[in-house]
């Protein structure tokens, strides 16, 4: 078998049709969109039509579309924008769960002089509202939470969480990035005042992302130049990956019956034969309000690392659980939040699928698994402890 992706959460195939549609305005359709000639223009029209179906895809309005170059970017102008219209207020709200792009932007906040709150999560990555609720002050600036969780999958009440948010008259920004293209999303439904969307999470390319903006958030430009993006970005646009993006946008509607209903029931089968055939391990977060495509299992008495190595040699990709950072092996700070045991989150592996996964490869990993996780098992010392131990 050749590879076989399951790491969908770290990035996507292009699409056939995305690139199909986008190489065309590599070599045959180079104008600039802003161009006053019909040649510029025609591409403008391009970068139009894309709009509409990314607006589309979440239930927004085209205008309400400013396209960046990645999630990061996205979730960077959204916190920034609310900081900036909002200069009296001193405090952001946020989780101990969020994305990097979220959370390090905050502590960068932290360090120049804000308050920021970083709510707590259950043992199954759940968030109190309550404590949200009494959390909430006349200083808060922002208050940003993600859809839905990269590593474990867990899914927030993100409608309940806008209202309570809203009912304050504080702007809300969720990070949407794992969200968009696996659950439906209709933001005519909700309070939300900003979210951000990454292409390459959705089978578009890599260096292009969305950001959406209600009509009416006060807002103020990242990268400030010419008048792109109607002045809301400026930068000549990455007009191919946008185009792509507008086509990837338009496959994963088509996509979001087969994520829910084929590839949830491929996720499930994964799940339940590996905890079937491997004993001492578990699933990390709710099972029950969690994204299609994604499981987190821990496997006690292992490293994630020493899993990735070895399913790698099967051609087989998946992520752990740690942040490899400073030659460290500490378990990632959405596991440490949840409170997953040392023994169980350092050998915590995410396996994410998409709609081009197909059952031929979850029964190719579900029959390499057992026989890894039993070797590594046999080499390590804390694993023959508890067996002795009983
Ligand atoms: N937010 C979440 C939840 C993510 O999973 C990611 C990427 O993994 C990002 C933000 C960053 O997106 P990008 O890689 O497009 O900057």
């Amino acid at each position: 078998m050749d590879t076989v992706y399951l790491d969908n959460n770290a990035t996507t195939k292009v699409a056939d049709k995305v690139l199909d549609e986008m190489l065309p305005y590599f070599s045959d359709y180079y104008g600039n969109p802003s161009s006053m000639h019909t040649f510029g223009g025609n591409v403008g029209k391009k970068v139009m039509n894309a709009r509409e179906k990314t607006a589309a895809l979440i239930g927004a309005s085209p205008e309400e579309i400013v396209f960046t170059s990645c999630g990061t970017e996205s979730d960077s102008t959204a916190i920034r924008a609310a900081i900036q219209s909002n200069p009296d207020k001193k405090h952001i709200l946020t989780t101990r769960v969020e994305h990097p792009a979220v959370k390090n932007l905050c502590e960068h906040f932290f360090k120049n002089g804000y308050q920021v709150t970083y709510l707590p999560v259950d043992g199954l990555g759940n968030l109190d509202l309550d404590y949200l609720r009494q959390t909430l002050t006349d200083d808060t600036a922002i208050v940003s939470i993600m859809w839905a969780n990269n590593e474990s999958g867990v899914i927030f009440p993100i409608h309940q969480i806008a209202k309570i948010v809203k009912e304050r008259g504080i702007v809300f920004h969720t990070d949407a990035v794992q969200a968009v293209g696996k659950i439906p999303i209709n933001l005519k439904e909700t309070g939300i005042d900003m979210l951000s969307l990454s292409g390459h999470k959705i089978h578009a390319s890599k260096g292009v992302g969305a950001l959406y903006v209600r009509k009416g958030t006060k807002y103020s430009p990242y990268l400030i130049g010419g008048h792109q993006e109607r002045g809301r970005r400026g930068g000549t646009e990455n007009v191919a990956s946008i185009i792509g993006l507008g086509k990837a946008c338009e496959l994963a509607a088509e996509h979001l019956d087969d994520i829910n209903t084929r590839v949830k029931k491929l996720r499930d089968k994964l799940e339940t034969e590996l905890l079937k055939r491997i004993p001492n391990a578990q699933v990390n977060g709710n099972k029950d309000a969690r994204l299609p495509n994604t499981t987190s299992i821990g496997f006690e008495y292992v490293e994630g690392e020493a899993i990735l190595l070895m399913l790698d040699q099967f051609g087989i990709c998946a992520s752990s659980g740690s942040a490899c950072t400073s030659g460290s092996l500490e378990p990632s700070h959405v596991l440490r939040a949840m409170g997953v045991p040392f023994t169980s989150a350092h050998g915590s592996i995410r396996f994410s699928l998409s709609t081009y996964t197909r059952s031929e490869e979850i029964d190719f990993v579900i029959e390499k698994m057992p026989p890894i996780i039993e070797k590594l098992r046999e080499l390590s010392p804390f694993w023959k402890e508890k067996k002795v131990a009983g």
